[in-house]
């Protein structure tokens, strides 16, 4: 395919502000990819030359961007900082100059641009600079202005198109299977591999079956398994019976995998994070007694002798891209091990949890750096009490609990796995992570930040759209305006995203990229958030919303809390 024709695409993806247009428009792409492209278009679509969780760079600055602008179209750097600064998109300043220029058309391909993008990404050492500008330039030559200006957008990071990896497997699915009823098995092969790409390539080279046979990879994050809530020990026992409960740590979710001494791991976002825990790296090879191996585990700053767990403010501390050796001297981390995914070229997803233990005990049989959770099997929702104190008295979050027959649902979230925290009849018992959506400029003392207050919404998996929820005002500080508009101002846009479902019109709309936590009094219904709406009943929302904290790296948008979670949440409330 054209790389022309595939822009198409782009700007008609870019357009549209409706989701099921999105998926429409995708899937016409999909129909006309042949299978030697498929993967790569799969990648370009989401700004990337491969899945999320491989660490490429093709990050290049604004200014070498203008700079190659420049050599290309016979410009000069300022000449195109001066349109970039007029029109506020390096891209659309990339598609100015090229429309000057003599070529309407374009007979580069994707696979070309593909390949030149990689040698960018690939590039390193002296002149890195320079040789990247030159590529870069030297790409550009050979294209029309609208393949230029989506082109510049991706080592920029600046893609617009928003699409989020559900639409991508709903495309897929309409394309090749002509509707979204067997969608299932591209969501259960992309909950086990997390790469779209392969999915994709998969779908075209063997057809569903192939899918349904893609294993988990060691190299290749597991989509985390997530917890559903009950409010007490007692609901616990009778909706689960018996249980494995197991302390809930409150630091940061880390797979780690191993294949002989080669050691990675990922973020529960799936980020390669590998490089940040040497210490964790070196304890993997030392004490895990298999050849190859997947664990799943929550990272955290421990002292063993005083047996005090510190503060996640303190642990995510280590999340860090510099400085690694000091900080790992400095706040030594252990990870509580509680599961195990794969051990010697067995996937081990399918064995019921009670297995998996067993598993896990053999292979990691003493604690040091790497613990195994404390765990014990209940079915006494008074000993379950009893073992949820102990683990408040110890400072930690609560319990997990765990149904010991169920499998690992790779991506799930239900009551297999349940979390119980500390609960005052009456009160949420947990906070909820929003998504930004927006903000509205408010009067007076406020406008000197241009906001008065967020429109903040929650993620509806079902439909990979964003809804809204609440808008949050009060008790923020000045600082935290200033922070807000540091971080949401790089990412505004002027129209209504497509995947955000919304009534109210913000001042500004954001990107939805940056997640919030939020402590709310309740839950209510509401006829004006779409969260949970539908042509017969009304929306929730929030009462007395207030700002907690910023997520920081550890939640994408989809990461948020989803709606059916509300809903779940508001039917507990004052039980
Ligand atoms: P929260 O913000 O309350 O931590 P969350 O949305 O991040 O919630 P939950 O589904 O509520 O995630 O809780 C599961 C998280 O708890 C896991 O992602 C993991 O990081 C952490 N965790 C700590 N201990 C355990 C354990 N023993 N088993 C499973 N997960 C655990």
């Amino acid at each position: 395919m054209k790389f022309e024709e595939l822009t198409k695409y782009f700007e008609k993806l870019e357009e549209t502000s409706s989701r099921l247009s999105l998926i429409d428009i995708l899937s016409d792409l999909f129909k006309k990819t042949p299978e030697a492209e498929i993967e790569k278009i799969v990648y370009l679509i989401q700004g990337r030359l491969a899945p999320f969780f491989v660490p490429i760079e093709i990050g290049m600055a604004e200014k070498n961007v203008a700079k190659s602008i420049a050599s290309a179209y016979d410009s000069t750097p300022e000449e195109v900082t001066k349109e970039f600064n007029k029109l506020g998109d390096m891209g659309l300043a990339a598609g100015h100059f090229a429309s000057k220029s003599k070529r309407k058309t374009s007979a580069t391909t994707v696979d070309e641009v593909f390949k030149i993008l990689e040698q960018i990404a690939k590039t390193s050492g002296e002149g890195t600079v320079e040789k990247r500008q030159n590529l870069l330039a030297n790409l550009l030559k050979k294209l029309d202005s609208l393949s230029a200006k989506h082109l510049v957008r991706i080592p920029l990071g600046n893609t617009r198109l928003g699409i989020g990896d559900p639409t991508v497997l709903d495309g897929l699915a309409t394309a090749k299977l002509g509707d979204k009823s067997k969608r299932k098995v591209l969501e259960d092969a992309y909950n086990r591999t997390s790469d779209l790409g392969l999915i994709a390539k998969t779908l075209w080279e063997k057809g569903l079956t192939g899918v349904g046979k893609l294993e988990v990879r060691v190299g290749s994050p597991i989509r985390s398994e997530l917890c559903e809530r009950l409010p007490t020990p007692e609901k616990i026992i009778e909706k689960m019976a018996e249980v494995d409960a197991q302390y809930k740590y409150d630091g940061f979710r880390v797979q780690i995998h191993k294949k002989g001494q080669e050691v990675r791991m990922f973020s529960r976002n799936l980020e390669e994070m590998t490089h940040m825990f040497p210490e964790l790296i070196e304890a993997t090879r030392k004490q895990v007694g298999a050849e190859s191996v997947i664990l799943d585990s929550e990272a955290l700053a421990y002292n063993p002798e005083s047996e005090e767990f510190l503060p996640f403010q303190e642990t995510t501390k280590r999340r860090r891209k510099h400085g690694i050796e000091e900080a790992a001297q400095k706040l030594p981390l252990k990870a509580f091990v509680f599961d195990i995914l794969y051990k010697n070229g067995r996937q081990l997803l399918d064995e019921p949890l009670k297995k998996r233990m067993e598993i896990l005990k053999e292979t990691l049989p003493d604690d040091d750096i790497l613990i195994r959770t404390k765990n014990q099997v209940i079915k006494d929702p008074k000993i379950l009490a009893t073992l949820l104190d102990d683990a408040i008295s110890k400072g930690l979050e609560g319990l997990v609990v765990k149904k010991l027959e169920s499998p690992y649902e790779a991506g799930g979230r239900n009551f297999n796995w349940v979390k119980l925290k500390r609960h005052s009849a009456g009160e949420l018992n947990d906070t909820i992570d929003c998504v930004l959506l927006g903000y509205i400029t408010g009067k007076g003392k406020r406008t000197a930040f241009g906001a008065g207050a967020l429109l903040v919404g929650l993620y509806d998996k079902k439909k990979d759209e964003f809804v809204t929820v609440s808008k949050i005002g009060t008790g923020l500080t000045d600082e935290e305006w200033r922070e807000i508009h540091k971080r949401a101002d790089k990412i505004s846009i002027d129209k209504k995203p497509a995947r955000v479902n919304s009534t109210i019109i913000p001042s500004v709309w954001i990107k939805p990229e940056i997640v919030i936590e939020v402590l709310a009094d309740e839950i209510t219904r509401s006829p004006v958030h779409t969260a949970g709406k539908t042509d017969t009943e009304s929306g929730y929302a929030l009462r007395f919303p207030r700002l907690v904290s910023f997520r920081g790296g550890d939640k994408k948008a989809e990461d948020a809390t989803t709606v059916d979670e509300l809903i779940s949440m508001y039917k507990q409330q004052g039980k």
